[in-house]
């Protein structure tokens, strides 16, 4: 249910609902860093685990990593990234604010309207110093794509594995990259997280191996349930300087469409630099044949482009109803929240704990909540994408025999209630979410 909504009103859910607050609020901020609240970080963890599960753990060939952030200086001038991993940048001469000079047309400033100077390059990379020395020998980067420590562990999983080919690592974790301009909320941002994927492939095969990739990274989109998203071949001379082809998946959000993930053909670019550099032999030994250097397909993911496309799509309001969150049941930070009918009264209060208690046993992702009444809750429920409300009342209680010892389930998206036995519960909480 795209293009309904604004970066105002997903900016404002996020923070009021604690999914995502600037970062350093109170100290003024600090442009590019976000923090991720309690139902940020739930729903981050749920992409996560869906992620690893389609990617990694159902699919025999593919292994996963968790390499450091922070790595030998001598892994980044290999693969280019010392020297060339630059954006072209203008300066106001007046205000000094700076601009990626690809992503603004005029030659004026947009913020005051000064002048603005002749384009540089600019590294992207946060540079650090590691131990108590700070020389040029001590100088190294937060990483600002996961990409290279999985080139640099591909001879130890060969080694521990003897993997045969094609085969994968998949890797989620931070990346850095100090963003001249970062901007629209977490679509650009100077920390963010990528779930990534190196395919190693024989050179002859890689067309195919790319088209698999492009299906499967079809499937996570439908699974995400995001329909406005648009494949876009990249022409040649627009090709970053490793790469063959590369189709990147744009998203239409509210700013208008932009890139959400990459399908890389990286070639052996990668490898080969490392092994020139380094000096390790980094080829692959098949059972027969030459040993030789396999290829790359680079599925990419951003996460929090992932999180902003997701609540933009799923993003429900109407007068009556107020803000509702659609997520796909398994995304959802909440899966079930428990309500006794009423704060005040003890048996309602001693039974709805008992079930919350039970529930939360089973189903990871429960909520309490007695504050105000029951639509009030519902909205509350709404507003974060809980899929499931279940009300305990008098009929739990002491209702008729059909009634004691049910519970009234509603449904976020149909706005149905159903009793249900509590003996069932879970049962039918697990299959209708599909855990
Ligand atoms: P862009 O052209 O938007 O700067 P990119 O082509 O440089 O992106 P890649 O280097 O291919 O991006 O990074 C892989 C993925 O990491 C992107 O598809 C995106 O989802 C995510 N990503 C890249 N830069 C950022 C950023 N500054 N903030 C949030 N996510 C990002």
């Amino acid at each position: 249910m795209s293009g309904k909504t604004t970066m105002e009103k997903l900016v404002s859910l996020a923070k009021r609902r604690g999914f995502i607050y600037p970062g350093s609020e109170f100290y003024g901020g600090l442009a590019g860093f976000w923090d991720y609240g309690p139902m940020g970080v739930e729903l981050k963890r749920n992409i996560e685990n869906l992620w690893w599960k389609m990617f990694v753990q159902s699919v025999p060939n593919i292994y996963g990593l968790d390499a450091a952030i922070i790595m030998n200086q001598k892994v980044w001038q290999a693969s280019g990234h010392a020297e060339g991993f630059s954006d072209l940048m203008v300066e106001c001469k007046e205000c000094k604010k700076r601009y990626r000079a690809d992503h603004i047309k005029s030659d004026r400033c947009l913020e005051c309207g000064g002048d603005l100077g002749e384009a540089s390059l600019f590294n992207m990379m946060f540079e650090t110093r590691v131990g108590a020395k700070q020389d040029e020998d001590s100088k190294t980067y937060l990483r600002p794509e996961t990409a290279q420590g999985i080139f640099v562990n591909f001879k130890n999983v060969l080694d521990s594995y003897s993997p045969k080919m094609p085969f994968g690592i998949a890797q989620i974790g931070k990346a850095f990259r100090n963003e001249i301009s970062p901007r629209d909320f977490v679509f650009r941002s100077r920390e963010f997280t990528q779930m990534e994927i190196e395919y190693f492939v024989e050179e002859k095969n890689w067309e195919k191996e790319f088209d698999n990739w492009l299906l499967f990274m079809r499937e996570w989109n439908e699974a995400l349930g995001l329909k406005n998203v648009k494949e876009i071949d990249t022409p040649r001379d627009n090709l970053a300087h490793y790469s063959k082809k590369t189709i990147d998946f744009e998203y239409e959000f509210p700013f208008g469409r932009s890139e959400l993930y990459g399908l890389a053909y990286r070639t052996d670019y990668d490898l080969k630099k490392h092994m020139e550099e380094s000096g390790e032999d980094l080829r692959y030994r098949p059972h027969e044949g030459e040993p030789f250097l396999p290829h790359v397909i680079e599925p990419t993911f951003g996460l929090d482009r992932t999180i902003l496309a997701l609540l933009n799509e799923h993003y429900n309001e109407n007068g009556e109803r107020g803000v509702w969150l659609a997520l796909p049941y398994k995304l959802a930070p909440v899966k079930a929240a428990v309500f006794p009918l009423l704060r005040n009264k003890e048996e309602l209060v001693s039974k709805a704990r008992e079930i919350y208690s039970s529930l939360r046993k089973e189903i990871p992702g429960v909520a309490w909540d007695d504050n105000g009444n029951v639509g009030k809750r519902y909205r509350r429920q709404d507003e974060v994408g809980t899929p499931f409300c279940v009300t305990i009342d008098f009929d739990t209680l002491e209702g008729e025999e059909n009634s004691k010892d049910t519970v009234t389930v509603r449904n976020r998206d149909t706005m149905k209630q159903e009793r249900v036995a509590i003996d069932d519960l879970v049962d039918y909480l697990k299959e209708k979410i599909g855990i």
